[in-house]
């Protein structure tokens, strides 16, 4: 941390742009209270639909894809059906929408407690 220059505010900024895989561009800076989506939530689930296909058939309806027992997800990318890059980036999109909901509500510091305890396992 730098010495307090007077300003007592931090001046770093630090943005980060998300471009979904169909277009929609989502934008989180630390500068806005709201967060900028374009595009409806919906369209996040429209750039997975071959997850979303899979996974429909599937029992559980919050399955994480990641340890359930008999996860139809897992079972296609282990048969070769399904790239596990995809998995990946769908999870990753996921996390994102889930942190920058929290920052919303909660605001950043909370959210970003959270990321930190989810990335640690707590
Ligand atoms: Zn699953």
């Amino acid at each position: 941390m730098r010495k307090s220059d007077g300003r007592g505010k931090h001046t770093t900024t630090h943005r980060k742009l998300i471009v979904l895989e169909n277009g929609s561009i989502v934008i989180d800076t630390p500068n806005m209270r709201e967060i900028q989506l374009w595009g409806e939530s919906d369209r996040v689930n429209e750039s997975f639909l071959d997850i979303k296909k899979i996974a429909k058939n599937y029992k559980f309806n919050d399955c994480q894809h990641d340890s359930e027992p008999g996860c139809a997800v897992k079972k296609a990318i282990k048969e070769g059906k399904l790239a596990e890059a995809r998995l990946a980036s769908y999870r990753k999109l996921k996390k994102e929408l889930l942190y920058l909901e929290r920052k919303k509500k909660y605001g950043a510091e909370y959210a970003n407690k959270l990321k930190y305890k989810e990335l640690m396992g707590l």
